[in-house]
């Protein structure tokens, strides 16, 4: 994304048509619901899984797909089946090196679909399914989301990276199948949740809460030499290594940003960002006549998950109950833009649109990954994405294709800035 002057960004201003039906869904879903889980082994995955296995009267599993691990996907499908939430569920592995062992599997073999893109696809559209939970990490999870929304399912999208990705080619494929997009992300349920019974017009502005990551009181100096581990313990979340590394950067709330502008249509100068370390406020609505509707919780992400397998509903869910006076305060602060760059380089690829979300995501995922790999530090995260994103043309996004082109660009270029970087 090549500086252009002074020019206001296009979508700094202007609302959007949003993706997410604002209102709520306007019918009780038949039970039991179908369910798809894409990253079933994951931390999203397992805890859908969970779920099902809680109320199987509500939620049958009828597919599960993964990157790799085939033995923890037969666990899985082992569990289901024994508390009677499955019964021989379709299955299909991302990475073509798993299949012949799954092929194998007395569980898996029974119905194991095309390994690669080609099977992924195909579950994310499996026949019969009523809801598609999207818990892949990173724009690998694009492409089933378009496959999902073609196929007209309601889709309890986890994965934020397809919207920052791809969410005009989300909000065409929505459209053209009938399909409805259910966040999972906590913000984002929580303002689904502040917008039930809403309409669009109504609403004036959305405060994202941030729990500020294990970096929140660090002085810059700290954080520049910050230990793998360190960036690792994240004060309220126990999630996958991706979004808990996204979490200690901010850049997760950056990726959160593009997400609810996607989501739910509002500017971006109207999403705010508000660092609130006890994750107990998931986020606000503001309304226009100055009302702030908010939804809180224990930070546990089976409600919003269960939110939205239950089709925008509040089935029951044994979760720890939030205790107010006990809890005492709920504290706020403002992020501080100088520790975390992440957000705010986050913000210009947004309001920029076209390629800089894509370049954004695709150096970050390459970043992160280099951290995990111990090939780099946590302060060049954010100088890799933001040369990343100096280095490659921005411009608009017409299809599936270039947007895989660009991801695929993006990440080649930062490849060879952190292996500069390396070399110093
Ligand atoms: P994770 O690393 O725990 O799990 C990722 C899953 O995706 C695994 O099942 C893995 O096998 C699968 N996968 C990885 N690469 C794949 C590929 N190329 N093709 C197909 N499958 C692939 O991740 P997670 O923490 O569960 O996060 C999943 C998504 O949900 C991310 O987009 C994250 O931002 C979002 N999210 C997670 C949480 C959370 O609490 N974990 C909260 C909010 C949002
Ligand atoms: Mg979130």
């Amino acid at each position: 994304m090549r500086a252009d002057g002074n020019r206001q960004p296009p979508d700094a201003g202007s609302r959007t048509e949003p993706l997410y039906r604002i209102g709520g869904s306007p019918r009780e879903p038949r039970l039991p619901v179908r369910v798809v889980i894409l990253g079933a082994t994951g931390s999203i995955g397992v805890q859908a899984v969970d779920l099902a296995v809680q109320q199987p009267d509500r939620l049958q599993v009828v597919g599960l797909a993964a990157w790799s691990r085939v033995d923890e996907l037969a666990a899985l499908v082992r569990r289901l089946e024994a508390a009677g939430a499955a019964s021989a569920p379709a299955v299909a592995f991302a990475d073509p090196r798993a299949v012949s062992a799954a092929a194998r599997d007395p569980l898996l073999g029974r119905r194991l679909l095309p390994p690669g893109p080609e099977g992924l696809d195909a579950i994310a559209a499996l026949e019969g399914a009523d809801c598609v939970v999207n818990g892949i990490v990173g724009a690998a999870g694009l492409a089933p989301t378009l496959a999902a929304a073609a196929a007209g399912r309601r889709i309890a999208l986890a994965n934020k990276e397809s919207l920052v990705v791809g969410g005009g080619l989300v909000r065409e494929a929505v459209l053209r199948g009938g399909a409805e997009i259910v966040p999972v992300d906590s913000e984002h349920s929580a303002l689904a949740q502040c917008l039930s019974g809403r309409t669009a017009e109504e609403l004036e502005r959305l405060v994202l809460t941030a729990s500020g990551g294990p970096f929140r009181t660090w002085k810059a100096a700290a954080m520049a030499a910050a230990r793998k581990d360190e960036v690792l313990r994240h004060p309220t979340w126990n999630m996958g290594p991706k979004i808990t590394v996204d979490s200690a950067t901010l850049m997760n709330k950056g990726l959160e940003v593009i997400e609810a502008h996607v989501l739910f249509g509002v500017a971006y100068r109207d999403i705010e960002v508000v660092v609130h370390p006890g994750s107990i406020v998931h986020s606000l609505a503001v309304f226009r006549d100055g009302a702030v509707v908010a939804q809180l919780g224990a930070p546990d992400m089976r409600v919003p998950l269960l939110y939205a397998l239950a089709g925008e509903r509040h089935w029951p869910l044994a979760t720890e109950r939030l205790d107010l006076a006990r809890l005492g305060e709920l504290r706020f602060e403002a992020p501080d833009p100088e520790r975390f760059p992440c957000l705010a380089l986050a913000r210009r690829a947004g309001e920029a649109g076209g390629r800089a979300p894509i370049i954004l995501n695709a150096a970050n995922e390459t970043a992160v990954a280099a951290l995990l790999d111990d090939r780099l530090g946590f302060a060049d995260i954010a100088a890799v994405i933001a040369a990343t994103l100096d280095d490659l043309p921005g411009g608009p996004v017409g299809s599936l294709a270039e947007a895989l082109e660009t991801d695929a660009a993006a990440r080649r270029a930062a490849q060879r800035l952190i292996a500069v970087r390396a070399r110093r």
